[in-house]
């Protein structure tokens, strides 16, 4: 069984990101960067399905810049056995993220694709589906379970959806997305890491795909959230009750 698995670097969940002065983009010097973390929940995904029935092969790919090299051998270190850079030195907008993945996926020939519910960066929650419509294969977004049949042609995919959970039966090949009870990724071991040095990284310029790279979205302006107010000190329950009652109005 090959399963591919979409990686994308992008800025540090823990870093404190700062939107540069004209609006127009975040300030990336010194800036870390890392898996995209529901990418990484989607390698641990394909490396535990890999080691539960053995002989699967899991193949990374990624579009951007050179730089995005270091995350590919994160991947590889953590054990996925190769990867694929579509390289991008300008951003590219997720139609044209999907484009390539569709055309790398016909190559690849995977019997499943996963990838994160959602990139931490831009936040646009539509790779993975607009993937499956391109391919026309089965999908199932935001999986907190996934459990492949005997014969590996299904799955059934456990979804959180508002006030609960959903299980969904998927014919494959099939698109997965997934959310973050999904699994807990591994650390890189050291031999992990020397033996990722090795392992194959081919890179393809993106005009090398073939596809249509013509951006249809343009981020106008970004904006960091107001800042926080400082809270308050109460002395007493009563107080607390006092104060949403006469100042918050919400009791
Ligand atoms: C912690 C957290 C909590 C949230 N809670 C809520 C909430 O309660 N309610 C709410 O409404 N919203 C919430 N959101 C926001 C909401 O989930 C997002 O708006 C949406 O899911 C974002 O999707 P996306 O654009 O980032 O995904 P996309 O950009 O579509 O990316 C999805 C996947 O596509 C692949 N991909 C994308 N680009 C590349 C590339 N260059 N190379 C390779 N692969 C790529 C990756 O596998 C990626 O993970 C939350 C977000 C976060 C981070």
């Amino acid at each position: 069984m090959k399963i591919l698995v979409a990686a994308k670097r992008v800025p540090d969940p823990n870093a404190t990101i700062k939107v540069r002065p004209d609006g127009a983009g975040i300030v990336t010097d010194n800036v870390k960067y890392v898996v995209n973390p529901f990418c990484e929940i989607a390698i641990e995904e394909a490396l535990r399905i890999k080691e539960k029935q053995g002989g699967a092969e899991v193949v990374l790919a990624s579009v951007g810049g050179k730089v995005a090299q270091e995350q590919l051998r994160t991947g590889l270190a953590m054990g996925a056995d190769r990867a694929v850079l579509v390289l991008s030195e300008d951003p590219v907008e997720p139609t044209v993220v999907a484009r390539v993945l569709k055309k790398l996926i016909e190559n690849e020939q995977p019997q499943l694709v996963l990838m994160g519910k959602q990139a931490i960066d831009d936040d646009s929650n539509v790779v993975g589906q607009m993937v499956a419509e391109m391919l026309g294969w089965a999908q199932a977004t935001n999986a907190s379970q996934v459990k492949l049949a005997d014969d590996k042609k299904s799955a059934v995919v456990t979804r959180e959806v508002d006030g609960g959970l959903e299980d969904v039966e998927i014919q494959l090949p099939a698109v997965v997305t997934t959310d973050l009870r999904l699994n807990e990724p591994r650390y890189a071991s050291l031999p992990g890491i020397m033996k990722a040095r090795k392992k194959e990284l081919k890179e393809i310029a993106l005009a090398e795909v073939g596809v249509d790279v013509t951006p249809t979205i343009k981020v106008h302006k970004l904006e960091p959230p107001p800042k926080r107010q400082a809270g308050k000190k109460v002395g007493s329950v009563q107080e607390l009750v006092q104060m949403l009652h006469a100042e918050a109005k919400v009791i």
